[in-house]
């Protein structure tokens, strides 16, 4: 539904049709109907341009709980609570979630294994020569030289990137969300830390709360609220980053790769196979005629994505780079020029598929030329913000790694209509870097890990 005349003034206006505002508004919709506090219909969702316009529309659509900072394995939980709810329209294919390191990440690996179990995300993991047969009994084809240690996370998967979006936006249609497109926010109207207006081209809406999902764009949300662009991290062994940006941009590096006539990717006993996670830390990448690239790592993931590559294929991608505080944010996404996957990134990630699979051997030819890349803002410490920005205004900042993160509207909608705090979301507090728990436990060359 897009309605035609946008409301003076509404109970909740959640600003973003990403993934988290409208898994916000739809869950907003369903605890206000549970609770008989409101209706769908007290929940107003805006978009500057419309359902997935921004990284939502783009991402690879893996679902996984691969992290090492301890509290987002219960957001995954909740996440795939939601995944699982309703996955014929999500399109979600809970297929497992397979991450391949060297010895170095052993350590590393039991940490994640304990602490997804406890927060009752089920995986299983192989060290050794069981890692190796359990590659290849899923990849018979599978080069396990350097696998040394393997983490099997059973609830995750991937889900079809399109088809997600537009189940979450019939499910705010049908809770009687009420949906606007094309009606840009251009600022707040603040009074004593809270939002009195929200400033739109089509007129100012006055909310109760607000809740901000802008994606790529909170950096302009973030200077409208008025909140610094520096910051000091203050980390829990007593360490200090000083002035810190506060957002950081980085560019993806991602492409898709079509099966050749014929060629199933499948696991040895015939199945869709587990999106697979491989960083190998002391391994460099060389393609098959002999050109070594300078880092010395190997980083690459791949799912099966036909969905995506509008024929059988796979899609993945490697590390982003790392860019800076400030961004060209329109056209957003395979439209901007600027931010396409380089040119090496090709033969980057062609390496790593043949150094993985004998099936993906000689295979060049096959990855798909169009567009690619997209952006994101992440965090000082590429940890999700889930907090409270404005007296009546939450933030939803998940760093550039949250399409996963389904769940994290339902926890949030459960805050705002119950009025009491969701233990889940607070370690995601704005107010961890002054407070010494910035997150920092992290080894991997990749900033989401
Ligand atoms: C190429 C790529 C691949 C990715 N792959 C994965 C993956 O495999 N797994 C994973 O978990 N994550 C992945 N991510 C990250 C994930 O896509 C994002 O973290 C997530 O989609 C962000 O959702 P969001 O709702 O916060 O923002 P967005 O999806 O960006 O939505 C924000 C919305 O807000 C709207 N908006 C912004 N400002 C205004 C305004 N002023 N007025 C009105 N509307 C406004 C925009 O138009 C947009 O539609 C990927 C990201 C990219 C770029």
């Amino acid at each position: 539904m897009t309605t035609a005349h946008l409301p003076k003034s509404a109970a909740y206006v959640v600003v973003g049709m990403g993934m988290h505002g409208m898994s916000t508004a739809w869950h907003l919709a369903m605890e206000l109907e549970r609770s008989g506090k409101g209706k769908g219909s007290d929940v107003i969702l805006i978009d500057k341009a419309g359902p997935g316009a921004g990284a939502t529309g783009i991402a690879c659509g893996c679902v996984r709980n691969l992290y090492m900072t301890s509290p987002i394995h219960n957001i995954l939980r909740h996440s795939v609570d939601v995944w699982e709810s309703d996955p014929v329209n999500f399109g979600f294919q809970q297929v497992g979630y397979v991450s391949v390191g060297e010895g170095n990440q052993q350590a590393d690996y039991e940490k994640m294994h304990k602490s997804q179990n406890a927060a009752g995300y089920k995986s299983d993991m192989y060290v050794g020569k069981e890692a190796k047969s359990f590659l290849k009994k899923i990849w018979p084809d599978f080069n396990v030289d350097k696998a040394d240690v393997v983490l099997h996370e059973i609830p995750s998967g991937y889900a079809g990137t399109h088809t997600a979006v537009r189940a979450l936006k019939e499910k705010c249609d049908q809770w009687g969300v009420r949906s606007f497109t094309g009606i840009s926010v251009e600022g707040y109207d603040m009074q004593n830390g809270r939002i009195t207006g929200v400033l739109t081209s089509e007129g100012t809406i006055k909310a109760d709360a607000v809740v901000i999902c802008a994606g790529a764009w909170i950096t302009k949300h973030w200077d409208w609220l008025g909140l610094p662009n520096k910051l000091d991290m203050r980390y829990p062994d007593g360490g200090v980053v000083k002035d810190a940006d506060m957002w950081t941009y980085w560019r993806l590096l991602e492409g898709e790769v079509l099966l050749k006539d014929g060629h199933k990717y499948r696991t040895g006993d015939d199945k869709d196979p587990p999106v697979l996670h491989v960083e190998l830390m002391n391994t460099p990448v060389i393609t098959e005629n002999g050109h070594k690239f300078p880092d010395q790592h190997f980083y690459m993931y791949v799912r099966y994505a036909a969905e995506r590559a509008g024929a059988p294929g796979v899609q993945g991608g490697t590390i982003p780079i790392k860019m800076g505080p400030k961004a060209v944010l329109e056209p957003y996404g395979h439209a901007n020029d600027l931010y396409q996957a380089d040119a090496w990134f090709k033969d980057y990630y062609m390496a790593t598929l043949a150094y993985l699979f004998d099936q993906f051997k000689n295979y060049g030819s096959q990855f798909k030329q169009r567009r690619n890349g997209g952006i994101g803002a992440f965090t000082p410490d590429s940890v999700p913000i889930f907090d409270w920005v404005a007296e009546n205004g939450y933030m939803i900042a998940d760093s550039n790694h949250g399409y996963k993160m389904i769940g994290v509207g339902k926890l949030v909608a459960r805050h705002l209509v119950s009025g009491t705090p969701v233990p889940e979301l607070s370690p995601f507090a704005f107010t961890r870097f002054a407070q010494g728990k910035t997150f920092g436990d992290r080894n991997s060359n990749c900033p989401w890990v």
